[in-house]
C-alpha cells in the first residue's frame, strides 16, 4: 500500500518552494498526500514549524513519523537539508531510517474540579508578567518549596536547548528520558529561599504547582492559554504519549550542539 505523507510548511517563499518540490517528488515516487491519516509528516521551515506539525497531529502521533526539513539555519528537529529530500524519500521506501521515539511532557490542569490535559515536545510553562507569581510546589506529594518570581517551566530533554537553556537550565543529551524543572527569575533572598538550581526529575516523578494569581498564563511549546482568575493546580509528569522523529544518519547530537551553539560549520 502506498505510503501517505503530509507537509506542514512555514509561510515563506523558500519553504513554500521546498514544500512544493517535496510533494512533486514524493508523488513521482509513488507516495500519496493525505492530510488526515499520514504515515509521515514533514515540516518545512524551522524548529518552530516542527513543533506546529506535532501539535496538529497530536491525537494521531502513535501512527506517524515526523521529519523536519530546515530552510533557515539547521535546527534540532529540522534536521534535514532540502538537498537530502531525494535520498530521504528513497530511504523511507527502503525502510532505512534513523528514528527515535521521545516521550512528551504532560500537564494536567485542575480548576473548579475540572481537569484538562496538555502535552508538549519542548516544555510546559506557568508564567505571570503582571505580578510576582506565587506557586506552592510539590514533588511526589511532598511539599518542596514556595516559588516566587516570573514563572517556571518543565522541559523535556528535547526542549532543554530551547527556553530552558536561555534561563540557565542544563542541556540534556537527547538519549536521556527525563524532565528538568527550571525557574524564571526566582526571588531568592534571606526571606524566600527556593531551590535556585534546575531540578532534574525522572519518569516516576510528579511535580505539582498550585497557585491563584490572576493573569497567570499556562504555556506549552508555541501555545499559551490564560488560566482563568481562580485557583489552579498543574500536575506535570512524563507522558506515555511518544513522538517518533526521523533523524539524519550522519548528524549526531554532539554535532547538532556544535553547529547550533558553538559556531560549528554546517555540513560537509
Ligand atoms: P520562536 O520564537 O520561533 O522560538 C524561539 C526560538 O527557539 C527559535 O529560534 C526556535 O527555532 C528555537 N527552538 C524551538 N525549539 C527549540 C529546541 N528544542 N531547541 C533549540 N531551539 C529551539 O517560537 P515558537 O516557534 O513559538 O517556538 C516555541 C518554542 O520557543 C518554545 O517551546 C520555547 O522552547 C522557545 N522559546 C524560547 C524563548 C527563550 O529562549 N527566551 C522564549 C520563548 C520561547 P526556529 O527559529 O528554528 O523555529
Ligand atoms: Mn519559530
Amino acid at each position: 500500500m502506498a505510503l501517505k505523507i503530509n507537509v506542514i510548511v512555514r509561510e515563506d517563499e523558500k519553504s513554500l518552494n521546498v514544500s512544493k518540490s517535496l510533494c512533486e517528488l514524493a508523488l513521482q515516487k509513488g507516495f500519496l498526500i493525505d492530510e488526515v491519516n499520514p504515515d509521515f509528516v514533514f515540516s518545512v521551515g524551522g524548529d518552530g514549524t516542527f513543533l506546529k506539525a506535532v501539535h496538529r497531529y497530536l491525537t494521531k502521533v502513535k501512527h506517524i513519523k515526523f521529519v523536519g526539513i530546515h530552510t533557515g539555519s539547521l535546527g534540532f528537529f529540522a534536521d534535514f537539508r532540502p538537498e537530502d529530500i531525494n535520498n530521504l524519500l528513497d530511504n523511507i521506501i527502503k525502510e532505512e531510517l534513523n528514528t527515535n521515539a521521545y516521550r512528551l511532557v504532560k500537564a494536567e490542569i485542575t480548576q473548579n474540579n475540572k481537569k484538562r490535559n496538555f502535552y508538549a515536545v519542548n516544555e510546559v510553562r506557568i508564567e505571570n508578567v503582571h505580578h510576582t507569581l506565587v506557586l506552592d510546589v510539590y514533588l511526589n506529594d511532598e511539599h518542596l518549596e514556595m516559588y516566587r518570581g516570573n514563572g517556571v517551566l518543565v522541559a523535556t530533554q528535547l526542549g532543554s536547548t530551547g527556553y530552558n537553556k536561555s534561563i540557565g537550565g542544563a542541556v540534556i543529551n537527547r538519549n536521556l528520558e527525563l524532565l528538568e524543572y527550571t525557574k524564571i527569575a526566582p526571588i531568592a533572598n534571606s526571606a524566600f529561599r527556593p531551590l535556585v538550581n534546575p531540578l532534574i526529575i525522572g519518569e516516576k516523578d510528579v511535580l505539582v504547582f498550585n497557585g491563584k494569581n490572576a493573569n497567570t498564563y499556562f504555556g506549552y511549546d508555541a501555545f499559551t492559554k490564560k488560566l482563568s482568575d481562580i485557583p489552579f493546580s498543574v500536575k506535570v509528569s512524563l507522558s506515555n504519549k511518544k513522538i517518533t522523529i526521523v533523524h539524519r544518519q550522519n548528524r549526531p547530537y554532539s554535532r547538532i550542539l556544535n553547529e547550533s551553539f558553538l559556531g560549528g560549520k554546517h555540513d560537509i
